[in-house]
């Protein structure tokens, strides 16, 4: 802002900031003895305002070497510096996050040499910055074993060079010598030509997340081995029943034939008769669980009418309805679906069985069957005692029975729902409860898919085209 006639003949350093006068006088020095000099230095304008600017400046001198003067180059460079001040505060700002951060954080370049490495490494590791700033001697002292170590460095140089990021879960070796399971994630860094300048990894310390999870699969695997221990056992158990119980039916129904048999002994017998019933209900039943369960169910799937299944049960059990007084609403259309016959039968019959004997008498059970895109859905209502919202999350665990229905059919065993489930399971079925709370009555659906393809999910849902 000052012209011309207000500058010529002023001393150098006039329009320069007070705090920069000295090092303007020094670099003046070093022209007078005939050198060049670069330099940035804070300058007042004529209203006050200050500017930075980058001074070059080279010195004149006569044909014997006198120092004549100097010529200056001056240019703004206030918007450059702000610029760079700026950078300098978010370099240290990410230099604070960094070194703070919770997470190993490491950055390598591309020969593998650490360039940063933050506080947490070192506390994880055991190694200090300066142990391992510059170098790559880290990766032989973290991971000594040298196969397992080139296996980790080729696939992040691969990683690398594509410019990619990875997990990875690797074992180190810390100073102190312990093991420890670090989980990474690893990117790679470009420069502006988009080229890999090298590799930057965070990693967490899951030593101890690991030890709990390997110790919760010991204790699941002794559980699981327990449990099927425990169902050798129960099925072993009910083979071995089923002989004895053979035997006292077979003495049961003579002795109910002989004539000479008062009134007592008759009701004795066949009280006899009703618990050996009972009994072997119970071990079919945990014959029929086991079985599923070792997976020789050895079902035949196949296309069936569901329809005809469907009457086939329901004239089953229609002198039953009939015996307390319900009602069956029931319209049956054809439909066809991939399963076992006997399977089908056997869990319409549970389930229908169930609305029965949960139902008061004179109540109603109403049987839909719905055919769907790729299965068909049997839904069976009843007016009955109705399930609990907790009753629900339980009545397909074995031998589970609510305390309600526990008083209205004390002989039940709390199997049924079970092979049902694994049942439809088998078959690639499915099973839905639904109930709004005690007294509310019950709903349980059923889906089986309507052919193999759909049994095995060879086509996709409701992509409207079949493979057969
Ligand atoms: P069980 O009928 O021998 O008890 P299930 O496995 O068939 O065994 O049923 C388990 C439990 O589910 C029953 O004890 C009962 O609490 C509940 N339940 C099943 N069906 C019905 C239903 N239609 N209405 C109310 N509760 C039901």
């Amino acid at each position: 802002q000052y012209p011309r006639e207000e500058i010529l003949g002023k001393p150098y350093t006039f329009w320069a900031h007070p705090d920069f006068v000295d090092i303007l006088s020094d670099e003046l020095g070093k022209r007078e003895r005939g050198g060049g000099s670069t330099y940035e230095a804070l300058y007042h304008r004529k209203d006050g305002s200050e500017f930075w600017a980058r001074v070059t400046a080279v010195s004149l001198v006569d044909g014997e070497g006198n120092y004549q003067g100097s010529i200056g180059c001056l240019s703004d460079i206030t918007e450059e510096k702000k610029l760079a001040d700026e950078m300098h505060r978010l370099y240290e700002f990410n230099e604070k996050l960094i070194q703070g951060a919770s997470v190993w954080i490491n950055v390598t370049d591309t020969e593998g040499k650490i360039t940063l490495w933050n506080e947490e490494a070192k506390k994880i590791s055991g190694y200090s910055q300066h142990e391992v700033l510059g170098d790559s001697k880290i990766w032989e002292w973290l991971y000594p074993d040298p196969e397992y170590r080139e296996g980790i460095q080729h696939q992040q140089q691969v990683f690398a060079k594509m410019g990619d990021s990875r997990r990875i879960d690797t074992t180190i070796r810390t100073k102190e010598g312990n093991e420890k399971v670090i989980a990474w994630y690893g990117t790679s860094l470009l420069d502006v030509n988009g080229q890999g300048s090298g590799w930057m990894a965070v990693g967490h310390d899951v030593t101890q997340r690991r030890r709990d999870e390997e110790r919760l699969q010991v204790y699941a695997n002794t559980l699981n081995a327990m449990s099927k221990e425990k169902d050798r056992f129960m099925s072993t158990a009910a083979h071995e029943l089923r002989t004895p119980l053979t035997i006292i039916q077979g003495f049961a129904d003579l002795l109910i034939k002989r004539d000479d048999l008062d009134a007592e002994q008759r009701t004795k017998i066949e009280g006899i008769k009703s618990q050996s019933k009972r009994l072997d209900t119970l071990i079919t039943s945990l014959l029929d669980i086991s079985r599923i369960e070792e997976g020789k169910s050895a079902l035949v799937l196949e296309q069936i009418d569901l329809a005809a299944t469907l009457n086939k049960v329901i004239t089953e059990l229609t002198p039953r309805l009939e015996r307390k007084g319900q009602k069956l609403n029931y319209s049956s259309h054809p439909a066809l679906v991939y399963a076992d016959e006997m399977a089908v039968q056997q869990i319409l019959t549970n389930l229908l069985d169930n609305a029965i004997s949960y139902t008061p008498a004179g109540g109603k059970i109403t049987v839909r069957t719905e055919a769907m895109a790729v299965s068909v859905q049997v839904e069976i209502c009843d007016t009955g005692i109705g399930i609990t919202p907790e009753a629900q999350r339980s009545i397909f665990i074995r031998f589970y029975r609510a305390p309600q229905a526990k008083q209205i059919k004390p002989y039940g065993n709390g199997l049924g729902l079970p092979i049902v489930k694994r049942l439809l399971e088998e078959m690639h079925g499915s099973i839905l409860v639904k109930s709004t709370g005690e007294g509310q009555g019950s709903s349980f659906s059923i889906t089986l898919p309507v052919d193999r393809a759909h049994a095995f999910g060879t086509v996709p849902l409701f992509s409207g085209e079949r493979s057969d």
